[in-house]
C-alpha cells in the first residue's frame, strides 16, 4: 500500500468550561487534523493542537511544517516502510514535534488498518513488554483517566472537584503553581471536600521556584494531604532544580515539560532528576519516539503517565492505544475528550466519565472526521 495523498483541515470544538493552568487560559479546541489516504482508499487520521506555550508550535507553524517538509518527505512511499518514513520526517525538519505527531499518528493508524488490527495490538506486539494485567490504570482494553481541575480561586476549585467526583472521577489532577502558600490552601480545601479516597495529583506546570517547590510540597506532606505525585514543580530549564526537589521531598515527582525527547527522558532517569515521566505524543513527535521512551522506562522500571494537551479524540485515542500496549504506562491523563462540549467524530475508543474503553476496530478506530480537508501532497 502506497501513500497516495496527504490533506489537512481544522476541527473546532467548544470546551465545557475554560481550561486554566499556570501558563494559559483556553475556551475551545481548534486543532489541525491530518488525513492520509493510501492507494487502496484506506484513510488514517492524525491531530495536532497548537500549544505554543509548551511545544512552541502554532497553528501556522504546524501547517507549514506538514505542507513544506513532512508531507513531501513521505508521500508516495510504501506503508510497510514505517520506520523509514519516521526517519525521513525526523531528518526533514528539526523540532516541530506537534506537526510530526499528527503525521506519525495518521501513519500508525493507516499501518494498523493495513494489518487489520487495533493499533494497541500492533504496538504491544512490537514490544517484549506488552501490557500486563497488573497495570492498575490500564487493564487490558480499559483505562481510567484523571480529570483536570483548573487553577482558580479555592472555592471554585473545590466546587469543580466535587462536580468531577459526582461525575464518577476518582482521580483529580489539580492545577496549581500560582503562589506556593495559596497552593497548599487550595489542595487542603479540595482534600477536605472530596474525602480521603479520591486520588489527588498536583500539577504546578513549572509555576514554582526550587525553594518554593520544596517548601510547598513539604507543607502538603506535613498536612497529610495524601498527594499521589507532584508534576513539573519547576521550569523545564531548571534540571538541577528539578533534581533537588526530587531529592528533598518524599512525594514522587513527575517530569512533564522537562521531557520531550528520548534523550531528555534518559538524562532525567539516569541522573534521577524525577521519579516518573509524563509521555505526551505532542512532545515526543508521535508514537515512534514514545515507544523508545517506553523501552527505556521499562528497562529502568520507571513508571510513566500518558498525557495529552488540549486535544480531541483523534490524538488522545492514539495515546489510549499506546497506554494499553505498554506496561510502563500506569497512569492516564487523557481527559481531552471529557473537556469537550461535543464529540463530532464517529468510531474509536469510547469515553464514559473516567473510563475509556478500547474496542477491536482496526487502527485507532475513528472512521469519520467532519472537517473540510485541503490536499497538501499527492503522489
Ligand atoms: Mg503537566
Amino acid at each position: 500500500m502506497k501513500i497516495q495523498e496527504i490533506a489537512i483541515g481544522t476541527i473546532c470544538i467548544p470546551l465545557v468550561t475554560p481550561f486554566r493552568t499556570a501558563l494559559r487560559t483556553v475556551d475551545s479546541i481548534s486543532d489541525l487534523i491530518v488525513k492520509i489516504t493510501a492507494d487502496d482508499g484506506s484513510v488514517g487520521f492524525g491531530e495536532a493542537p497548537p500549544t505554543a506555550v509548551i511545544t512552541g508550535d502554532t497553528k501556522e507553524s504546524i501547517e507549514a511544517a506538514i505542507r513544506g517538509y513532512l508531507a513531501p518527505a513521505v508521500v508516495g512511499m510504501e506503508l510497510q516502510d514505517l520506520d523509514e518514513m519516521m526517519r525521513r520526517m525526523e531528518k526533514a525538519i528539526a523540532k516541530n514535534t506537534s506537526a510530526k505527531a499528527a503525521m506519525d499518528i495518521a501513519l500508525y493508524d493507516l499501518y494498523a488498518k493495513l494489518l487489520g488490527k487495533p493499533l494497541y495490538r500492533v504496538l504491544a506486539e512490537g514490544s517484549s513488554n506488552g501490557a500486563s494485567t497488573q497495570n492498575a490504570s490500564c487493564t487490558g482494553a480499559e483505562l481510567e483517566t484523571d480529570i483536570t481541575i483548573s487553577v482558580d480561586e479555592t472555592e471554585k476549585m473545590v466546587s469543580d472537584s466535587l462536580r468531577a467526583v459526582a461525575d464518577g472521577f476518582g482521580i483529580l489532577k489539580v492545577k496549581v503553581g500560582k503562589g506556593g502558600e495559596k497552593d497548599v490552601e487550595r489542595v487542603r480545601a479540595i482534600r477536605q471536600a472530596v474525602g480521603p479516597d479520591v486520588i489527588l495529583r498536583v500539577d504546578a506546570n513549572q509555576g514554582w521556584t526550587k525553594e518554593e517547590a520544596i517548601a510547598t510540597i513539604r507543607a502538603m506532606e506535613d498536612a497529610g494531604l495524601g498527594i499521589e505525585l507532584v508534576e513539573q514543580p519547576v521550569s523545564y530549564h531548571d534540571f538541577h532544580g528539578l533534581q533537588s526537589v526530587t531529592m528533598a521531598v518524599d512525594t514522587p515527582i513527575l517530569a512533564d515539560e522537562s521531557v520531550f525527547s528520548y534523550e531528555d527522558a534518559q538524562r532525567i532517569i539516569e541522573e534521577h532528576a524525577a521519579d516518573l515521566i509524563n509521555i505526551k505524543l505532542m512532545k515526543t513527535g508521535g508514537i515512534h519516539q514514545a515507544l523508545r521512551i517506553c523501552d527505556l522506562a521499562e528497562r529502568y522500571q520507571v513508571k510513566c503517565m500518558v498525557g495529552c494537551m488540549l486535544e480531541s479524540k483523534v490524538s488522545v485515542s492514539a495515546g489510549v492505544h499506546l497506554a494499553a500496549a505498554r506496561s510502563c504506562i500506569t497512569m492516564a491523563d487523557l481527559d481531552g475528550p471529557s473537556l469537550c462540549a461535543e464529540d463530532p467524530y464517529e468510531g474509536g475508543p469510547v469515553y464514559r466519565g473516567p473510563k475509556i474503553f478500547l474496542n477491536e476496530e482496526s487502527g485507532i478506530g475513528i472512521t469519520r472526521v467532519p472537517v473540510e480537508f485541503a490536499c497538501v501532497a499527492r503522489a
